[in-house]
């Protein structure tokens, strides 16, 4: 290593692009555009693929299609514009046996470049043009001047890196080649920050060797080694940002310790238990079912967690109908033990009305202490707050939660409302995590803390039905510890899964809606996703709903749900299909998350291939919800390869896990991270995939920087910097 200093990649952040050469206004807005405003910026345009320049071909040999490189002299070379104005030189090239025309567009410089005596390779694809091989802007090397002179030979690398070019721009691969290139050289050594030991261990190279093995290798293979630490890097920086967020909420905040007895979860329906039993025991003795292993199991995780003085921060991942409801419940009680409330959060009206009856239903006979009344008990108060409910009413709640007569409040968005105050808020549940943002999650806990005279964050469960593979949520929810249900109540049956192509299994379907309600279970019809409309969605839905009440589904009780029914409309509708009064349901996605009618036992879903494939398993999911054999009809021809995938992917699997794996491979995962990251995404090379056994170590490694707290630490804090923005860099960095 020479005795330069090495350099630092945030240092490279400081330098703008305009600081290179051939880098004028002109090219500094264009790379603007493409977000490349730095140095660091550039050196993350990764190639996408290589130029083996060895790979030679006599111009004999060439055939149209092929992609190549050849080597020849220039022998003749003009230029002249076309019709449409653009300038074209035209060059012929040729070898020992053979000669190849070469046109280049809008490049009037190649006439200077590549006058008759030229030598230089040229790297392209082979066309056809009026009968002719033609090679059209390729790239050239020229290697022997005009004049004979050779060109620095060191220069003729052996493999070219191509990069996406931007016709947007106007950059060419070559040109962001060429700054690429001069930024390399002009940075000289990398500082690493890992020490030769823990590269040697994780089998990485450094990162000088990293960034000139990616842009100009000398031989392809030497990609490999490169990408592999830079993705490493990217993966330690990401879990780095996740450690240290994590650090920050430990240090700056305390946690309520609950009293929450493992013991008590583990109690039989039915058994005789003390009236001074804790709430979770009595509970569990009265219910209807007992916990599946999966259950009792994440809530020991859950009781561990909320016991400790460190406040919780776990997500749970169940897949649809695993029964996440009664363990939020569960943990819920355990704070109402102690005398404190329970706020349960739903990301939709219908689910929370849904939420507040069954938790009613549950807790009945359940009482708590309260001296102010006779007797010393109360029966638990479970209330709903969304922003549907009267003044008087929610007047009624707000006091209710601040004098602590109210003990779990149910509700929507219309939670965060300032107003809304606890005289002691101990968990906070929210259901179906996904519809969520990771804002909202903070907003609540911190508000949780101010509202409530506790005066410590309460413990927070945050719940999914959305399974996202290991990988994407270690990067996604690294913060947050996880809890999975990966098991379904006893008795159930997977659902039957039908695409129904051709009239005579379209006829089945309805025949088999007719079949359920003749025997008392219900149905529901989704109606066609319309992108961006509600409005036009809606009207679908009310015609599907006549069309389908007058033709194949006549006299059943056909009902109707969408989004832009009154509340009070949807909440009646919900009813009616409850108690059976309807025997279908036609909706819109309206009933996609949560919505828990056991009796339901089919569901067809028209144009299922609008649906993406977690939508549609949530959809699915709203049947199999008792032991009796439930359907599911896919309607609609894909016009697409992949929607035929989607469709075929949920006939072959009832695996929500599985399902989500298959959705990860199929979109790829820019969709799943894009949504989380805001400003600029550090995962360019990275791929969950791919590069699991990186990302394990990314973490180990970052855990035990973290710890460690030396000098490698704070190099890579700085690191960070370039992808925090000031504010979150005071908060994370200061000591
Ligand atoms: P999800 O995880 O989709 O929110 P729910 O909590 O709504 O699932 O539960 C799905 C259905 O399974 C509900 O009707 C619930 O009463 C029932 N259920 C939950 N746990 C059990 C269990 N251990 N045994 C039997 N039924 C259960
Ligand atoms: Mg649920």
């Amino acid at each position: 290593m020479s005795d330069a200093p090495a350099r630092r990649l945030r240092q490279l952040g400081d330098v703008s692009v305009a600081q290179l050469r051939n880098i004028g206004e002109k090219r500094t807005a264009a790379l603007a555009s493409l977000g490349i405003d730095n140095v660091f910026d550039l050196l993350t345009v990764y190639p996408r693929r290589y130029l083996d320049r060895t790979k030679r071909v006599d111009l004999s040999d060439l055939n149209v299609g092929d992609e190549a490189a050849v080597y020849g002299e220039v022998v003749k070379a003009n230029s002249r514009r076309t019709r449409q104005g653009r300038v074209m030189v035209e060059v012929t090239v040729s070898d020992d046996g053979d000669s190849l025309k070469v046109v280049f567009f809008n490049q009037a410089w190649r006439d200077r470049q590549l006058t008759p005596g030229v030598q230089a390779l040229f790297f392209g694809k082979v066309s056809e043009y009026k009968g002719q091989r033609q090679m059209t802007n390729p790239v050239v090397d020229v290697v022997v001047g005009a004049s004979g002179e050779e060109r620095d030979p060191s220069k003729v690398g052996r493999v070219v890196a191509i990069y996406p070019a931007s016709g947007k721009a106007g950059l060419t691969s070559w040109e962001m080649g060429g700054f690429i290139e001069e930024s390399l050289r002009r940075a000289g050594p990398f500082f690493d920050p890992l020490s030769d030991s823990e590269r040697e261990e994780l089998d990485l190279v450094d990162r000088t060797q990293a960034y000139w093995g990616i842009h100009l290798p000398e031989e392809e293979s030497e990609k490999f080694p490169a990408r592999r630490r830079l993705a490493f890097d990217e993966f330690l920086r990401l879990q780095l940002l996740l450690a240290l967020r994590r650090q920050r909420v430990e240090a700056s905040s305390a946690g309520i310790q609950h009293h929450f007895d493992v013991a008590d979860l583990d109690v039989s329906v039915g058994e005789l238990v003390a009236p001074s039993a804790s709430l979770v025991r009595r509970f569990l003795a009265g219910h209807r079912y007992t916990l599946t292993t999966a259950q009792h199991r994440v809530l020991e995780e859950i009781a561990r967690d909320m016991s400790s003085s460190l406040p919780m921060h776990r997500l749970l991942q169940g897949d649809v109908g695993s029964g996440k409801t009664v363990v939020a419940l569960a943990a819920m009680l355990a704070s109402l033990d102690g005398g404190r409330q329970g706020v349960l959060m739903a990301p939709t009206e219908v689910l929370a009305e849904q939420h507040v009856a069954s938790l009613r239903r549950d807790l009945e006979g359940l009482s708590v202490l309260d001296e102010t009344v006779l007797g010393g008990e109360r029966p638990l108060s479970v209330q709903l707050l969304t922003g549907r409910v009267r003044t008087k009413e929610r007047q009624f709640v707000l006091e209710g939660l601040i004098n602590g007569s109210v003990d779990v409040v149910v509700g929507t968005h219309a939670l965060l409302s300032e107003d809304v105050r606890f005289r002691s808020l101990g968990v906070i549940v929210i259901d179906e995590q996904h519809r969520f943002g990771v804002e909202q999650r903070a907003a609540l806990r911190d508000q949780g803390r101010v509202r409530s005279n506790e005066g410590a964050d309460p413990d927070v469960l945050v719940m999914t039905a959305t399974p996202i593979p290991r990988t994407a949520a270690m990067v996604l929810f690294g913060d947050l510890n996880f809890s999975v249900l990966d098991e379904l109540p006893q008795g159930r049956r997977p659902i039957e899964t039908t695409w129904a192509k051709d009239d005579d299994e379209v006829d089945e379907c309805w025949q088999r809606v007719r079949r359920e309600a003749a025997a008392g279970r219900r149905a529901y019809v989704i109606c066609p996703l319309v992108e961006d409309s509600e409005k036009i969605e809606a009207t679908s839905a009310v015609e599907e709903r006549t069309r389908l009440a007058l033709n194949e589904l006549r006299g059943l009780a056909v009902g109707l749900l969408h989004g832009q029914m009154k509340s009070s409309e949807k909440e009646e509708v919900m009813r009616q299909f409850r108690s059976g009064e309807l025997d279908v349901l036609v909706a819109t996605v309206v009933i996609e998350v949560g919505v828990d009618v056991p009796e339901a036992s089919v569901i067809v879903i028209e144009d299922a291939w609008r649906f993406g494939l977690a939508q549609l398993h949530q959809l699915r999911g709203r049947v199999g919800r008792s032991d009796q054999q439930s359907y599911c009809f896919l309607l609609g021809t894909p016009p697409t390869p992949e929607g035929e995938e989607r469709l075929n992917a949920l006939v072959g699997s009832n695996d929500g896990f599985e399902l989500a794996e298959i959705d990860l491979a199929m979109r790829g995962e820019g969709t799943l991270l894009g949504s989380r990251q805001q400003g600029r995404s550090d995962l360019k090379l990275a791929k969950l995939k791919d590069d699991e056994d990186l990302l394990f170590s990314a973490q180990r490694l970052a855990a035990s920087m973290v710890e460690r707290h030396d000098d490698a630490l704070v190099e890579m804090m700085d690191e960070l910097r370039l992808f925090v923005d000031d504010e979150e860099a005071t908060y994370l960095f200061k000591s």
